[in-house]
């Protein structure tokens, strides 16, 4: 507890393209605050984005799915010790505001800050070695079990986000579901659905996800470019149509093609479209008399944190199989890399401290 130094390395974004190993001061945290030393942090698509794009002013330390062990804690601060080995979400809501009441979390106005940060404008701050938790985020902290690693922890916050999106799906067992695309996001909506007893329609380009698919419980695992994928999905669905589809790769063409084939009063969910300036053009009859519904979901869903745990912690979702690429913190820009331009090998790619 006290071998906390007063400097340590951080992974700083200083433009397009441009991430940084620098040394910086460890962060001081206040009496409702509490500072984990890092383990691990997943490398997310919206950090890939906002790297690759500059959507956002430098300098910043990103990476929000973060795991670690409580190194510091503030003197008003309950139910936390040190040494708890904690997962982290760094946007947690009210639940008191007009959204929140709604149920939409992620529009609430205290989600929508940052709550973690190792420096600079808060931006998660996972990718450097430690990071202070601010008071609002405290309800945010998952405790990792003993027997479970960082690397499993670090998954808490995207599992979070596809059980948030299954959620707005409203589906009945039995059910069809397309699931376009088989990286790291939709191989969890394929586990998660087939936990629901909903019957996933996998697709995707790479037969070693569409392998892994089948592992994951898909009842059907295609390649998304076989001509005749609408007779496969009718004979699937004995001629009904999809109940819903899902979209986790950002491929506009793909909306187009899954409103196509669910059923009326179908849903199509977008998961992955976060870039503004997208459009497509849209028969709105589809949407008025066919009832077809386009919906989106981003982040995550507090009220479903201690499900979320209890899944990835008994493993019945195990996220270890999707965890294939790992790098030390000085790589960090290397592993950003990867997991904008994948492997076939390659799914989830996390960086990190220690040996885990
Ligand atoms: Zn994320
Ligand atoms: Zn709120």
């Amino acid at each position: 507890m006290s071998d906390i130094p007063k400097m340590m390395r951080a992974v700083v974004y200083r433009g397009v393209n441009d991430l940084r190993v620098e040394t910086v001061p460890v962060p001081r945290i206040g009496v409702r605050e509490v500072l984990v030393r890092v383990a691990v942090c997943g490398v997310c698509p919206t950090d890939i984005k906002k790297i690759h794009y500059g959507t956002v002013p430098p300098p910043r330390i990103f990476g929000h799915e973060t795991a670690g062990t409580i190194t510091r804690i503030g003197a008003r601060v309950r139910g936390l010790r040190v040494g708890d080995r904690v997962a982290l979400h760094h946007h947690v809501p009210c639940c008191d505001c007009h959204a929140c009441r709604h149920g939409a979390f992620a529009q609430c106005p205290q989600y929508l800050k940052t709550g973690i940060t190792a420096g600079f404008e808060p931006a998660g701050g996972g990718y450097a070695e430690f990071v202070r938790v601010m008071d609002f985020c405290l309800p945010g902290i998952v405790k990792i079990p003993a027997r479970n690693s960082f690397f499993e922890g670090a998954m808490a916050e995207p599992v979070n986000t596809v059980l948030k999106a299954v959620n707005k799906l409203h589906l009945l067992k039995g059910d069809t579901v397309l699931v376009l695309g088989q990286g790291p996001i939709g191989l969890i909506f394929t586990r998660l659905l087939t936990l629901r007893g909903v019957n996933v329609v996998a697709t995707d380009l790479m037969p070693s996800r569409l392998r892994l698919a089948k592992e994951f419980g898909a009842h059907a695992a295609l390649r998304g470019d076989v001509k005749d994928l609408p007779e496969r999905i009718a004979r699937l669905t004995r001629g009904r149509g999809l109940d819903a589809a899902v979209v986790a790769v950002p491929v506009d063409a793909l909306v187009t093609q899954a409103l196509a084939l669910v059923r009326g009063a179908g849903r199509v969910l977008l998961f992955a479209h976060t870039k503004r300036g997208a459009a497509l053009p849209l028969d709105l009859a589809t949407v008025c008399v066919d009832e077809k519904d386009v919906i989106g979901s981003y982040s995550s869903d507090i009220t479903i944190q201690d499900e979320v745990a209890r899944l990835i912690f008994s493993r019945r979702v195990d996220v270890r199989r999707l965890i294939t690429n790992i790098f030390p913190l000085e790589q960090t820009a290397a592993g950003v890399e990867l997991a904008a331009h994948p492997t076939a090998e390659s799914l989830k790619v996390m960086v990190t401290h220690e040996s885990s």
